[in-house]
């Protein structure tokens, strides 16, 4: 509850500190005094440290960054004060509301804000309103939450709190923006060119955000100006590619005559949410054969709704199962989930799960077998197609199974992602066998 009150604090005084609501004392205190603590010790440990005589120069170094940090923050803080003043009581958060009714969608930003007005106002012990709090954070650009988080964790610790900065904030020299953007590892896709991240990635990517700070914030999503329709900007593939996934699986279809089978292995669970879904990455082992042929499981993932349609329509959820032969050939298994019974492979998944974006978990005590995710029977659609996020490498055999396989309405809405899912692609002329 802190770190929501403490994200509360920060994304307001970001998004904006003309909407503050500082106006319900009571539930607020906690908030305020928070942030009024922090700028006190800071600018205590501050001064300190400029009176110090004896600092060696890393200290000197770090005091640059804190009061690099801190200038937003004690602007932002005067900002408050005058709103606070300004602001009697009341009906502020009628007002943003109505001004952001005439929205018809609003940005996440917008969501945000608004969700942590509500919650100034009406207190962070009503369920619904955390809730939709939590759900906006989700969604909200990572990059810029971990600014807030950053800029806030080395305050505190400056002013000696007891407080783990993380290893994402190190203080980095600024990145030329474009330069990063063009490093395909920042994507999480890359050199295995898996749909996400391959295991080997993820690795990679955590050692990154170790070494290199400043490392990308997500620069594609599921909506706005980074949705799919402008993904083609930053990766040619997305929007020139003629074999891109995901389809509308509909008829007619080629007989096919391709034999698959799953032969998956249970191990520690490795789970992660990499800001655009829940992953499960494997270990070497478990193996899908295509006509005999071997292919890995690298990972697989979820999307919400399903990016494959069947006869113009999505399932409520779908799981994508990643695999490379030898010649580095990319395979998925792709199996639908349809609302209904609880399914328990799902909800030892979910249970693991980390609600928001960070590197791979390992819970050693927690063995899974991906193989109890699939369904009996082994009928199945299948076409060449494409990574269905960017960069969209083209070349990848789809497998869908016409068996879905059930998960709970409760379990769908469990899952920290409203809608992960590509729109269907054009199918031009492609070929789609059934077997
Ligand atoms: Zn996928």
């Amino acid at each position: 509850m802190k770190r929501i009150l403490l994200e509360v604090v920060l994304v307001l005084s970001l998004a904006g500190a003309g909407f503050f609501g500082w106006t319900n004392l009571q539930k607020n205190k906690l908030a305020s005094a928070e942030i009024a603590a922090t700028l006190i010790k800071a600018e205590v440990a501050e001064e300190l440290l400029k009176d110090s005589e004896k600092e060696v120069e890393t200290v000197e170094n770090a005091l640059d960054a804190l009061e690099e940090t801190l200038d937003p923050l004690k602007e932002k803080a005067l900002e408050l004060d005058a709103v606070k003043a300004a602001i009697a009581d009341g009906p502020l958060l009628k007002d943003v509301e109505t001004l952001y009714s005439k929205d018809k969608k609003l940005s996440v930003e917008r969501q945000l804000s608004l969700g942590a007005l509500r919650m100034l106002v009406k207190g962070s012990d009503d369920p619904a309103t955390t809730e939709a709090f939590n759900k906006a954070l989700q969604m909200a650009d990572w990059g810029s939450r971990k600014n807030s988080i950053c800029a806030a964790q080395i305050g505190l610790a400056a002013a000696g709190q007891k407080v783990k900065v993380m290893s994402e904030c190190a203080v980095q020299p600024p990145v030329d923006a474009k330069s990063t953007q063009a490093d395909p590892k920042a994507h999480g896709a890359a050199a295995g060119g898996a749909a996400h991240a391959s295991p080997a990635d993820s690795k990679d990517h955590g050692k990154d955000v170790k070494t290199a700070g400043a490392h990308a914030a997500p620069h594609w999503g599921y909506e706005g100006v980074m949705g799919p329709d402008n993904w083609g900007k930053e990766f040619p593939t997305c929007g020139k590619g003629k074999s891109q996934s995901p389809l509308n699986i509909k008829s007619p279809f080629v007989r096919g005559r391709i034999s698959v089978t799953a032969d998956y292995k249970a191990g520690p669970l490795r789970i992660l949410n990499n800001g655009h879904t829940i992953q499960v990455n494997v270990k070497s082992g478990s193996k899908l054969r295509i006509d005999g042929v071997p292919h890995d499981l690298l990972q697989f993932h979820f999307h919400r709704p399903s990016e494959e349609h069947i006869d113009g329509k999505p399932s409520a959820m779908v799981i994508h199962f990643v695999h490379k032969n030898a010649a580095g050939k990319l395979a998925v298994l792709g199996v639908l989930l349809k609302e209904g019974n609880e399914n328990p492979g799902i909800q030892t998944l979910w249970a693991n799960a980390p609600a928001t974006e960070g590197p791979e978990v390992v819970m050693e005590d927690v063995s899974f077998n991906p193989g109890n995710l699939l369904p009996r029977e082994f009928d199945f659609f299948s076409y060449e197609g494409s990574l269905t996020t960017p960069p969209c490498t083209e070349g990848v055999r789809f497998f869908i199974l016409k068996t879905p396989v059930n998960i709970s309405r409760a379990q769908i809405s469990g899952f920290p992602f409203k809608m992960n899912a590509r729109p269907v692609q054009p199918q031009n002329g492609r070929i789609i066998t059934a077997g």
